[in-house]
């Protein structure tokens, strides 16, 4: 085993399972996405230096002025765009940050994708996933508002970052029937939840939440 995977790993079990639990208590009710979250080893995730508080149910930093989204709101957003539908299908990742919410969505469907603009977090990224064994994640360094049209459309698609409007481009690559949850807003931001339905796209405003901003272009 991974020396630094093996220092931890007498709690780790212990810890996501408090995780876990801590995930039902908040609300969380899909057992498919639970056990996502509870096969997701989040402490590959963080800088080593923070890998005791990687199952606190809190954001952490992980460079570049980007956070690890928490617990809660990963297992949130994937549970509202599975709920009621038999898989997540085609899924697009905007903002892989450091991979950690991609590792779950790759416990959920073999057909995932995920873009990160900021180039050496993507790299971070490439590295954690190669960690995970039996999942597999597109990556691409690209600008998500755009989308990602060589592959779309896209059955889900999920942002974790914060959109002043929703960027028109995910709108239209989504498939009929395909869901897109993303947060909008600047300082006061709310989840939302678009679906693309036979007669247009209908718009669910969820709970208030907090994220980065999704900026446009690469670096
Ligand atoms: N999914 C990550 C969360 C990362 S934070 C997790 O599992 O914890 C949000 C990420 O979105 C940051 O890494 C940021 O660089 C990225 N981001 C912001 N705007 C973007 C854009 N237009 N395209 C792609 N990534 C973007």
């Amino acid at each position: 085993m991974n020396p630094a995977l093996a220092g931890i790993g007498m709690t780790s079990q212990r810890t996501r399972a408090r995780m876990i639990d801590r995930l039902r208590a908040k609300g969380i009710a899909n057992e498919t996405v639970l056990a996502a979250m509870a096969a997701v080893p989040r402490h590959i995730f963080v800088e080593e230096a923070l890998a005791s508080r990687a199952y606190e149910d809190t954001a952490l930093p992980l460079g570049f002025s980007q956070t690890i989204s928490q617990p809660y709101i990963v297992a949130r957003m994937i549970e509202v765009l599975l709920s009621g539908r038999a898989g997540l299908g085609r899924t697009l990742e905007v903002g892989t940050g450091c991979g950690y919410q991609a590792a779950v969505l790759g416990h959920l469907t073999r057909d995932v994708y995920s873009v990160e603009r900021i180039e050496p977090l993507l790299a971070k990224a490439r590295q954690h996933l190669s960690q995970i064994p039996g999942i597999q994640v597109r990556l691409k360094h690209s600008d998500g508002s755009m989308g990602l049209p060589e592959v779309a459309p896209f059955d889900s698609i999920i942002v974790a970052a914060a959109a002043g409007r929703v960027p028109p481009e995910l709108l239209q690559q989504l498939a009929p029937g395909g869901r897109l949850v993303l947060p909008v807003g600047g300082n006061e931001q709310y989840l939302s939840l678009i679906e693309r339905t036979p007669q247009g796209y209908t718009e669910a405003r969820l709970e208030t939440v907090r994220f980065v901003p999704l900026l446009s272009g690469v670096e």
